[in-house]
Order: C-alpha cells, then sequence, then structure tokens
C-alpha cells in the first residue's frame, strides 16, 4: 500500500505519520515513512536546493521541474522498490502538494504540469490520500512553534491568503478525486485526528 499525506502548514502531517506508523508496526504491517521533497539521498539533495532559496531565480516552471526531478528518483530508489517488496509506504507530502504549491500560482501550464507529474511518478499513485485539514490560520500558528526551522523562514514571508488559497485547491482535488482522498479534521486533539485515520487505514486494509 502506498498512503500519502497531505495539507498546509502546521496541518500535522508528521505527527499523524508517526502515530499511523506506531499503529501499523503494532499490527505487524510493514511499514516505510518517507516525506518530500526528499526522501533518497539524491532528492534530498534537491530539497536543500530548494528549501535554501539557492533556486528562487529559476521561476515557478523551474522550480516544478526540480520538484519533479526530486519526486522520480525519490519514486525509483525508494518507494516503487517498497511496494515490490510489500511494504506499506507512508509518504509526507507527494503529488498533491505540487499541484497545490507549485498549481496555485495559477501561473504554470497544466498540460506541461500533468506532463511532469506523469513523468516523475512513472505509475506509482497513492492508494489512499489523507488531506489533513484546518484553517491557514491555525496551521500557521502551529507552524510558527517551529522555530529555526529552514521551512519557517519560506513561509513567514507568505501571505494568509496563499495559505488559505492553498486550503481550497486541496478541498478542491479531494472533491474531484473523492476514491483516492480522504479529508480529516486536523482542527482537533492529535489523538481525535489519529483514530481517524486509523479507522480509515485499518478499513483499507481489510479490504
Ligand atoms: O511542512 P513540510 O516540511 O512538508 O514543508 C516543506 C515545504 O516545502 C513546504 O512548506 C512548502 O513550502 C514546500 N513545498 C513546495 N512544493 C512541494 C512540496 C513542498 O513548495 N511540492
Amino acid at each position: 500500500l502506498f498512503i500519502t499525506f497531505e495539507g498546509g502548514e502546521g496541518a500535522g502531517k508528521s505527527t499523524q505519520i508517526r502515530r499511523l506508523a506506531a499503529h501499523l508496526a503494532a499490527a505487524g504491517v510493514d511499514t516505510l515513512v518517507s516525506r518530500e521533497p526528499g526522501g533518497s539521498p539524491g532528492a534530498e539533495a534537491v530539497r536543500h536546493v530548494i528549501l535554501s532559496g539557492a533556486a528562487e531565480q529559476f521561476g515557478p516552471a523551474m522550480e516544478a521541474v526540480l520538484f519533479a526531478a526530486a519526486r522520480n528518483d525519490h519514486v525509483e530508489q525508494l518507494i516503487r522498490p517498497a511496494i515490490m517488496a510489500g511494504k506499506t509506504v507512508l509518504c509526507d507530502r507527494f503529488i498533491d502538494s505540487s499541484r497545490v504549491y507549485q498549481g496555485v500560482t495559477g501561473s504554470l501550464d497544466q498540460s506541461f504540469m500533468r506532463a511532469l507529474e506523469r513523468v516523475a511518478i512513472d505509475g506509482i499513485v497513492p492508494d489512499l490520500t489523507v488531506i489533513l485539514d484546518l484553517p491557514a490560520e491555525k496551521g500557521l500558528a502551529r507552524a510558527r512553534l517551529r522555530r529555526g526551522d529552514e521551512v519557517a523562514d519560506r513561509f513567514e514571508k507568505e501571505t494568509l491568503g496563499l495559505h488559505e488559497a492553498r486550503r481550497q485547491a486541496y478541498l478542491t482535488i479531494a472533491a474531484a478525486e473523492s476514491e483516492r482522498c480522504r479529508v480529516v479534521d486536523a482542527d482537533r486533539p492529535e489523538e481525535e485526528v489519529s483514530a481517524d485515520i486509523i479507522a480509515i487505514v485499518d478499513k483499507l486494509i481489510e479490504n
């Protein structure tokens, strides 16, 4: 199984992945946890290039190419082999982050974005995507607690409106791909959010 986690800043993706991974390990499910951008040595190197700001002059289209290159390395080096070996892979961000973060600007050609995605994943589509949803303001307040993080500096420069637009973009994807995507209300105590996710995943594993 391949399960991805999506959502804005401070939605609690990494916390929820940790909780689900612990649940699956206790149930004897062979689980691998990864994240994007990154997850393999080549992709982690690209992550550093992107998040350090070194590629800022690239413009949105070439930045999207960098994300795609990182994703393809991650898919081929880690995700596909793990799935082939029968593992359950949990990934913090995947294609929907590109659709939302690179796509929300509206400046990128949609057929170009679709082609990049197709080449990057080469058939590896998540069985389930958990979208952690909460008001942008609340997510930002949570995320600001993570001081010193290279990512924190990056989103300090962004507006609340942009974060709200990303939230809406996630909800639009969820509505369009309701077979794959499940929206979970993340504006609740982490145990409650976790219980919902575990119930969804357990049901998926049963079938
Ligand atoms: O919260 P997380 O550690 O996943 O943050 C990674 C950062 O990378 C995000 O805050 C976002 O700004 C950026 N990102 C992006 N496009 C992607 C994936 C991540 O801009 N496709």
